[in-house]
């Protein structure tokens, strides 16, 4: 598995498995179980997703050692502020069971709480109990609004990126800082397979779209975190290491960009 470099030098393995709208019982179990089996070991949660007890008793049941996962979850928007961060923190370890989270993120800026949830963010880093802190959902001017007055800069921001919502200037805002891009929705729930160009390119190179998908993600040195509850899926969204998009292929799957959404804007959520 291909892994991106966090600045403090922290592995993220670039692809992992989003379990939003998941469930908290057998499907979950059933999907993480056989994302295990074909190899992924990257979980994408939140304590809104309200499955972090599942995530954790399938982390347990893996058998797989604890350093060789990386578990990410985020801190619900009602739970921001200093104190009740901290607050939140010790309940979403609780129901994982870990003795520690590789990722913690503010899951939106809600307005006039980033800086103090931000606090809270470096100091659970601080304390060993995160092995890496990072944003969600944070446009540029979220980004330089926290950096002004940040001890420690987030290592990851967390957005909502596909063919329809590239965010190249957000992209290259984050590598100046040495942010690193993760893609959320990144098969745009659905929405790319319709999409005439993938349907061609995905003839081209014998893959699925949502390999084309996912491989321009990897290629674009994007962290990306698909979600699936289908083996069958989970397997298929995996198996995109042997091959490479040729650079004209690249450009026209980023030339497809709309700034078209199919979740929230940042700017109007969570305030
Ligand atoms: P997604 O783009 O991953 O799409 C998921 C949909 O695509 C599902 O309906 C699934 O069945 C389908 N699908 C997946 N693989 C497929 C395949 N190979 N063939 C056909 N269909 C396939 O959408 P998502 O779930 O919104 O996003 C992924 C993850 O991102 C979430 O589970 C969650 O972990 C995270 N997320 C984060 C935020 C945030 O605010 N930080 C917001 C939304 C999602």
């Amino acid at each position: 598995m291909q892994a991106i470099e966090l600045y403090n030098g922290v592995q993220v393995p670039q692809l992992g498995l989003g379990v939003w709208q998941s469930g908290n019982g057998e499907t979950l179990q059933e999907a993480l179980s056989a994302a295990f089996d074909t190899g992924y070991r990257h979980i994408d949660t939140a304590s809104f997703y309200h499955n972090e007890a599942g995530v954790g008793q399938a982390i347990n049941n893996s058998g797989i050692d604890r350093e060789k996962l990386f578990i990410t979850t985020k801190v619900w928007n009602a739970d921001q502020g200093y104190a009740a961060t901290l607050k939140a923190f010790e309940r979403s370890m609780a129901l994982l069971n870990t003795p520690y989270i590789d990722l913690y993120l503010i899951h939106w800026p809600v307005k006039g709480k980033e800086k103090e949830t931000w606090k809270a963010m470096e100091e659970l880093y601080l304390q060993g109990k995160v092995k890496a802190i990072g944003v969600s959902n944070f446009l540029q001017h979220h980004l330089e609004a926290l950096l002004l007055d940040c001890s420690i800069k987030p290592m990851i921001n967390q957005l909502e990126h596909h063919p329809y919502l590239v965010q190249k200037d957000l992209q290259e805002f984050c590598r100046q800082q040495d942010i690193r891009f993760e893609a959320w929705s990144p098969l745009m729930q659905g929405g790319v397979f319709t999409i005439p160009l993938l349907q061609d390119l995905a003839s081209k190179y014998n893959k699925t779209i949502a390999q084309i998908v996912l491989r321009w993600n990897m290629q674009n040195g994007i962290v990306s975190i698909p979600k699936s509850i289908h083996p069958k899926r989970i397997a298929e969204n995996y198996d995109i290491w042997d091959f490479e998009i040729a650079a004209e292929d690249m450009r026209l799957i980023d030339a497809l960009d709309k700034g078209q959404r199919v979740g929230p804007d940042p700017d109007l959520f969570g305030n």
